[in-house]
């Protein structure tokens, strides 16, 4: 068999995967490397579809879909992971016109056998690596990398027994047939409780700092003492959120993040509204009023 694999996304800049807990395009590439793996072990010809940088998400989408088409395919795979509002779980294949075929059906009820909850086939003609590409395809969303229950399952089961999961449902090796499981009704969305902020700054603190924050925008003590020390000469996404959250309590600061003379004077003027010592460095105490919000 000659499969297409595409370890969905490039690895950064345009092109690249959703963040959550879990990185989605280093996650597609962990799954896509052990796939891959396990057709070449088995015998199986594999056309790696994958591009690490692209210049815009449509320059990456259209190579993708090229590097398919210049074979004869049997098959098109596309390892994706998804993301939500932090409540949606499970795993979902889509394929063109959301046909279910035995295959995919096996996809998800392989996954999902794993602890994963089963979404089911649905529609992927939208999709432009499903619709584009001549081989039978599927973009499998392996789970929900924003989802702490997800993310502890896959951290448990690993990457292998994904990649055993989707190779054994499009090998049609023997496996213990797994009765695919209708999909579960669609989680009601009720308004995600705590504040936003705190959520994109669990986010932050989990991908860059590797810390392990339950991102349920809650203003608790882990949140705050995973917060570094920041100050002048810091650049990146916990400064942005810095400057956005001086900004909601009534800054006026560009969002670049970048921790200059501007920004190390607002955080000044905001220690003294606040009664705490002026230099400028947003340490435990700033944070600890960063996190509250509130504006005096
Ligand atoms: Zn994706």
């Amino acid at each position: 068999m000659k499969v297409g694999v595409n370890y969905g996304h490039t690895l950064n800049g345009p092109g690249s995967g959703a963040v959550g807990i879990l990185n989605e395009s280093a996650e597609t590439r962990n799954v896509g490397n052990a796939f891959v793996d396990l057709l070449i072990k088995n015998g199986h010809e594999v056309v790696n579809c994958t591009i690490d940088k692209a210049s815009s998400q449509n320059v990456y989408l259209s190579q993708v879909v090229e590097m398919a088409n210049r074979q004869d395919l049997d098959y098109f795979i596309s390892f994706h992971f998804n993301v939500y509002n932090g409540k949606a779980f499970g795993t979902e294949v889509y394929t063109y016109e959301g046909r279910q075929f035995e295959d995919a059906l096996e996809v998800c009820a392989n996954i999902s056998a794993l602890g994963f909850a089963n979404r089911g086939v649905k529609n992927g003609t939208g999709l432009y690596v499903v619709k584009k590409t001549k081989a039978k395809s599927m973009l499998i969303e392996c789970c929900f990398v924003d989802n702490a229950e997800d993310v502890e399952t896959y951290r448990r089961v690993g990457p292998v027994a994904i990649a055993e999961a989707v190779y054994k449902a499009i090998t049609n090796t023997n496996v213990e047939t797994v009765q695919p499981q209708p999909a579960p009704a669609p989680t009601p969305t009720p308004k995600p409780s705590g504040d936003d902020w705190v959520r994109c700054l669990q986010i932050e603190l989990n991908n860059q700092l590797g810390k392990d924050l339950v991102v349920d925008g809650i203003k608790g003590p882990k949140t705050l003492n995973a917060c570094p020390t920041v100050k002048k000469g810091a650049k990146g996404g916990i400064t942005k959120l810095i400057q956005e959250r001086l900004v909601s309590v009534g800054f006026n600061l560009t969002l670049d993040g970048i921790f200059g003379t501007k920004t190390k004077n607002a955080v000044k003027v905001f220690q003294k509204n606040r009664g705490l010592t002026e230099d400028g460095i947003v340490g435990p105490k700033t944070w600890e009023w960063l996190l509250k919000g509130t504006k005096m």
